[in-house]
């Protein structure tokens, strides 16, 4: 599929360290999920690269933090119009390497491209403060400086927003970045730094280190135990999540962490069906289900339970699973046999314990690709696997819940709290639940909730800190107080 690319240019198979286009020792394989086809291979990097690449960052820090940050906007900007304008590529290179349907691999560009400039306006008003004294021989003055030298690694799921997201508005802030991207996805990241570079990125300031999962661990390690990386943000599990705090303890490394969700997806009697429909579909389905805000559970409450199952289901068998490239397509290939395992499993255990399969269940054979039927199960309760794991796959299960209570209740039992989502129309109820739920994000009478301007993050399991919105960038920022006397 990469023989398309209008840009060849776009085809990086190398990494990028203080500017420069770097084979390593090795290399590894990036295959195409649909078909298990290998795409291209890419440097498998380690200790001299990260090495390397830490202290191009850190040689670029002072230039960089020290221009004004309409300078750093300017390069910003560049680079999201490259991005625009190189959409259709970047979303051939993503469909190919992750999987998820040309359409919506083209959104992603244009979602991710747009971290850029927001972050561009946002890196102008890093204000700072001053502080009524409280006495007359001195003043109080507030500034935020960047953190410095940061570190960015980032999931398969979103090979190019989950990168913009944290690099926007680390370089708006002045810091340099270290990327190690996905495993899987490498060949997004590395046209984006391609772009980067085409767009004036000076040497060092964004550097792309690529590695297979072996060493990613190696890199990750590397990272952590650095102290000139300042900070780390993560997106990924909560297992790898919990391992790079712990290892960023001995550092006292600042951290952003973005980890699993198990998010609930509340259908109350009032709501409208059609809508919760519309919303379930989008929100479970998008990505194969491969999203950290994707619904995990659906609670539909009783009055209007067997009616929603009615038009969820009609509508889950309209779904077309296959090649991402292919026209029409709604749900990809998963993006490995592991990923394949976990659902097959979540399945199984819900069968075993009493669900009801309404559509789907099995994965698809034939052509090497990972792929899984659009699969709707009823009658779901607490017990099984996938009420209690992230299933990251196309599979919805049904709740049948009595009241409000019930509902927060349910929806609240996990240690996980990124997205959640319900539907009614009593004002006082979006008030009551949109209140009780213990998650960072509530989407109500929408299965739809990102966008960069907001600020998107999870409380408990689910991490630390916030990406987008007015908020995104004070995770990149230290507040400095100057204490001012003699006056
Ligand atoms: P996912 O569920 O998205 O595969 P992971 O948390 O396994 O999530 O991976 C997300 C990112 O974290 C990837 O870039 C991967 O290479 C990296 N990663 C996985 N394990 C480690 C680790 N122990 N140290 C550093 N990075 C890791």
């Amino acid at each position: 599929p990469l023989a398309a690319l209008d840009d060849a240019g776009l085809l990086r198979t190398q990494a990028l360290i203080n500017g420069e286009w770097v084979a390593g020792p090795g290399s590894f394989a990036v295959t195409d999920p649909a078909t298990g086809r290998e795409l291209a291979q890419v440097p498998n990097l380690g200790r001299a690269e990260t090495e390397a690449a830490i202290a191009a960052a850190a040689n670029a820090l002072n230039a960089w933090r020290s221009k004004p940050a309409k300078e750093r906007a300017a390069v910003l900007l560049r680079w999201q119009q490259l991005l625009v304008k190189h959409a259709d590529d970047l979303a051939r290179l993503m469909t190919a390497e992750q999987g998820k349907p040309l359409a919506e691999a083209r959104g992603e560009v244009i979602y991710g491209a747009s971290f850029l400039d927001w972050f561009a306006e946002e890196g102008k008003r890093v204000y700072g403060e001053t502080i009524p004294t409280t006495d007359p021989t001195k003043r109080y003055l507030v500034v935020k400086q960047a953190m410095g030298v940061c570190a960015a690694i980032t999931p398969w799921n979103f090979p190019l927003a989950m990168i913009t997201r944290k690099v926007a508005p680390a370089l708006a802030a002045g810091c340099t970045v270290i990327i190690k991207p996905a495993e899987a996805t490498p060949l997004t990241a590395l046209a984006a730094a391609e772009l980067a570079q085409r767009a004036g990125m000076p040497s060092g300031v964004l550097n792309v280190l690529t590695a297979d999962a072996q060493q990613s661990i190696e890199i990750g390690q590397l990272l952590c135990d650095s102290d000139v990386v300042r900070h780390l943000s993560f997106t990924g599990s909560t297992e790898v999540g919990r391992i790079l705090m712990r290892q960023c303890a001995p550092t006292v490394k600042k951290l952003s962490l973005e980890l699993g969700g198990n998010a609930p997806f509340i259908v109350f009697d009032d709501a409208d069906l059609d809508s919760a429909v519309d919303g379930a579909v989008a929100s479970k389905y998008r990505n194969a289900g491969q999203t950290c805000v994707c619904a995990n559970r659906i609670y539909v409450q009783a009055g209007v339970y067997d009616a929603f199952l009615e038009k969820f289901a009609a509508r889950v068998k309209t779904l077309k699973t296959g090649n991402g490239f292919e026209a029409g397509i709604n749900v990809g290939p998963l993006i490995d046999d592991q990923a394949l395992q976990k659902v097959e499993t979540h399945v199984a255990d819900a069968i075993a314990l009493g669900a009801k399969l309404l559509t789907g269940g099995k994965r698809i054979e034939g052509g090497g690709g990972h792929f899984f039927e659009p699969t709707l199960l009823a009658d779901a309760t607490p017990q099984m696997l996938c009420s209690r794991e992230e299933t990251f796959g196309p599979v919805a299960p049904v709740f049948r819940f009595q009241t409000e209570e019930d509902a927060i209740r349910l929806a609240n039992a996990t240690e996980f709290g990124l997205a959640s989502y319900f539907y009614s129309r009593d004002i006082g109820r979006i008030f009551r639940v949109g209140e009780a739920l213990e998650y960072g994000m509530v989407g109500i009478n929408t299965g739809l909730i990102s966008t960069a301007e907001v600020p998107f993050g999870g409380v408990k399991q689910s991490g630390l800190g916030r990406e987008g919105g007015r908020q995104g960038i004070e995770d990149y920022v230290e507040v400095k107080y100057l204490c001012l006397g003699d006056i």
